[in-house]
C-alpha cells in the first residue's frame, strides 16, 4: 500500500514509522531481524530502508601499492526491502539516490522494485563523496533528486528510457522525496531551498520526510512555510535521539542543524556518565514526538540508525 493511502487509512491518528540502514558487508538479514523485531510492537505501517553508495578508498595491494577501489560498505537495500515485506508484511519504502547511477542504471532499479512489489520510493540526490567537497553525478545520471523522480513519474506513465517498447506497463510507484526544516545545507537560503522543494512536489512528489531536527518549532516554521508556498502533501518529521556526548559536534555538522540550548545543557550537565546522556536524549525525544502527535501530524518517523533500545525505549512512551 501506498504511504499516501496509509495517512488516509489512518484517519487523523499519527503512525510511527523507522528507517534502517542496510547492515555492514558481512552480515546477513538476521541483523536487519534483531532491529526490526522489537519495533513491530509498534506496528509500523511502512519501514525505510536507506541507501549507500560505493566510496573510493585507497587500498594496500599483495605488491604493497596503493590503489584506488570502489567499496560499497552497506549493500542490500533493494533485497533488503523484499525480505522485510515477506517477512513482516508491512511496506518497505526504498530510498534511491542520485550518486553512483546512471539513468540506465535507475530505470533497471526501478524495473527490479517494480517486479518485487515495492510501491514507495524516496527519491534523493545523495550526497557528495568522503574527501570531495561537492556532489558530483555519475557521466549520463541525475544531477538532483528532481531528475530522479521525474524518470521515476515517467515510468508511472509507461514511459521507458526507450521509446520502441511495445506496449509497456505503467509502474504505480508513490514517490516521496527530503525537507529540510533548517534548510539544505548547500542552499543559499530558504527560499530558494523551498522553491526546489515546491519543483519536487509539482513534479509528482505526494510525500516529504524532513531532515531530523530537536527544535519542534523549526518544524512548525517549515510546514507553515511549505503550505503558504501551495506544498499540500504530508510533511513526515524525522527524529532522532540524541545518544552520545559526542553527538553534540558530529549532528550539526554532519546534518546542518542545530540543537537548541536546554538540550545542549542537559546533555553536558551529566556528559560524564553514557547512561544519563543518552536518557537525557531520549527524554528530549519523548517530549518531541508527544508534542509533534499532539498537533496532528500524520507519522513519527524515528531515524534508527541501528540504536533499536533507544528507539524502542521512546515508541513505547509515545505509542
Ligand atoms: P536535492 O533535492 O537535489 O537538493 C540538493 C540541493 O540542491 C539543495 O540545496 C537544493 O536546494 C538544491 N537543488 C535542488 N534541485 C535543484 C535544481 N534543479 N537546481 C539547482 N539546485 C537544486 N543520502 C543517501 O546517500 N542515502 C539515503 O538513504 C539518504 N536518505 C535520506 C533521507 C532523508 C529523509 C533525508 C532528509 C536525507 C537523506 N539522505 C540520504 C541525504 C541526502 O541525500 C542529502 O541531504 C543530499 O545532500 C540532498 O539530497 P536531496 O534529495 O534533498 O537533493
Amino acid at each position: 500500500m501506498k504511504v499516501t493511502d496509509h495517512i488516509t487509512k489512518a484517519k487523523g491518528k499519527t503512525l510511527a514509522s523507522f528507517e534502517i540502514l542496510p547492515p555492514l558487508k558481512g552480515k546477513n538479514f538476521q541483523s536487519i531481524v534483531e532491529v526490526l523485531d522489537p519495533l513491530m510492537d509498534f506496528n509500523p505501517p511502512f519501514i525505510n530502508v536507506t541507501y549507500h553508495r560505493a566510496e573510493t578508498q585507497f587500498k594496500k595491494m599483495p605488491d604493497g601499492r596503493f590503489d584506488e577501489v570502489a567499496v560499497r560498505k552497506r549493500p542490500g537495500t533493494v533485497g533488503i526491502c523484499a525480505a522485510i515485506m515477506n517477512r513482516y508484511k508491512v511496506d518497505a519504502v526504498p530510498h534511491l539516490i542520485c550518486g553512483g547511477f546512471t539513468i540506465e542504471e535507475t530505470e533497471d532499479a526501478l524495473i527490479d522494485l517494480d517486479f518485487l512489489g515495492v510501491e514507495n520510493i524516496l527519491c534523493l540526490r545523495g550526497d557528495a563523496m568522503h574527501g570531495q567537497t561537492a556532489f558530483y553525478p555519475e557521466k549520463g545520471g541525475h544531477a538532483h533528486a528532481i531528475d530522479l523522480l521525474k524518470q521515476a513519474v515517467k515510468m508511472n506513465h509507461g514511459e521507458y528510457l526507450e521509446n520502441d517498447i511495445k506496449n509497456p506497463v505503467s509502474t504505480n510507484f508513490c514517490l516521496g522525496v527530503a525537507g529540510y526544516p533548517e534548510k539544505h545545507a548547500e542552499a543559499p537560503n530558504m527560499i530558494a531551498d523551498m522553491k526546489h522543494l515546491k519543483d519536487k512536489v509539482d513534479a509528482g512528489a505526494s510525500f516529504i520526510v524532513t531532515q531530523m531536527f530537536f527544535d519542534n518549532q523549526k518544524y512548525f516554521d517549515f510546514v507553515k512555510i511549505c503550505r503558504e508556498s501551495g506544498i499540500h502533501v504530508p510533511i513526515i518529521p524525522g527524529l532522532k535521539p540524541l545518544t552520545t556526548i559526542k553527538q553534540l559536534t558530529s549532528l550539526p555538522r554532519t546534518f546542518n542543524i542545530n540543537l537548541p540550548q536546554d538540550l545542549v545543557q542537559s546533555i553536558q550537565k551529566v556528559q560524564h556518565d553514557e547512561a544519563a546522556v543518552m536518557q537525557a536524549g531520549i527524554e528530549w525525544c519523548v517530549q518531541q514526538s508527544k508534542e509533534l502527535m499532539k498537533s496532528g501530524v500524520p507519522v513519527l518517523h524515528y531515524y534508527t540508525m541501528s540504536n533499536v533500545k533507544a528507539i524502542k525505549t521512546i515508541a513505547k512512551q509515545v505509542f
